[in-house]
């Protein structure tokens, strides 16, 4: 599977990572990329950028040697009601929101004595996020400290039109992930949920680095027509319905 996005990537902005944006779009131009989404985390509550630096991102010029930059943020899910750490003041700079649980900003629920209370309150949290009209991907899904209902969240999100992340990154920082990966990739193709394939990198070298993602869609027999940033037409096209960086597409 070809993938010509990398719609989650982080720069020395985040504090935890290593690269400029300068850095990431010339490696995502090494890696024969056409867009680059920059997604450093949201200023709460902690190792992510301030509000200042998301309300200038349209400083960053819309192309940077040859590679389209999508303006974005990772925001955190912050509660059980889904509530993301967005602020209005810095919304109008940023074209891509990716959602995500971190355990800074929510710590997983303790669930070795009752897996269905855990999975009761991160659905109900993931039920919230997808009714929010700003996000517009759900980050690293798979991380199996937060268990859910997926049928119950996937046909919510199939009606939302929203995205499902899979992560190349999560094999390294969040171990045990695969089988949930596996299990919500499957699940996406079930319920016709479209998913994007993302590096995940905190160094530039990691940019455009998939096969992780693809290893998985490969093996739950995941085509082109089911991942949104396999071609630059499927990718605008979602874009164009969801009024993404109307001056970017071609
Ligand atoms: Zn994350
Ligand atoms: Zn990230």
């Amino acid at each position: 599977m070809n993938i010509i996005a990398d719609l989650h990537t982080h720069t020395i902005a985040s504090e935890h990572a290593y690269s400029t944006i300068n850095e990431n779009a010339q490696a995502a131009y090494d890696a024969g990329l056409t867009y680059l989404a920059t997604t450093d985390h949201s200023a709460l509550p902690t190792g992510g950028a301030s509000l200042y630096f998301f309300s200038n991102l349209t400083n960053i010029p819309r192309t940077l040697y040859g590679v389209k930059i999508l303006r974005g943020i990772e925001a955190n899910i912050i509660n059980d009601r889904g509530m993301v750490d967005l602020h209005p003041r810095y919304m109008k700079s940023i074209d891509w929101v990716v959602a995500s649980f971190h355990d800074f900003a929510f710590p997983p629920p303790v669930f070795e004595y009752d897996l269905e209370k855990a999975k009761d309150i991160i659905t109900d949290a993931l039920l919230g996020v997808i009714r929010d009209p700003r996000v517009h991907v759900i980050g690293h899904v798979g991380d199996k400290r937060y268990p859910f209902h997926v049928d119950t969240v996937m046909k919510a999100i199939s009606k939302s039109g929203k995205l499902v992340e899979i992560n190349a990154n999560s094999v390294n920082s969040r171990p045990g992930s695969e089988e949930s990966c596996f299990e919500i990739a499957s699940a996406c193709i079930a319920y016709d949920v479209g998913m994007t394939v993302s590096s995940d990198a905190h160094h530039s070298s990691r940019i455009g680095e998939f096969s992780h993602s693809i290893d998985i869609l490969e093996r739950v027999g995941a085509k082109e027509s089911h991942v949104v940033n396999s071609s630059v037409e499927r990718l605008e096209e979602w874009f164009q319905e969801h009024g993404i960086a109307p001056d970017l597409l071609s």
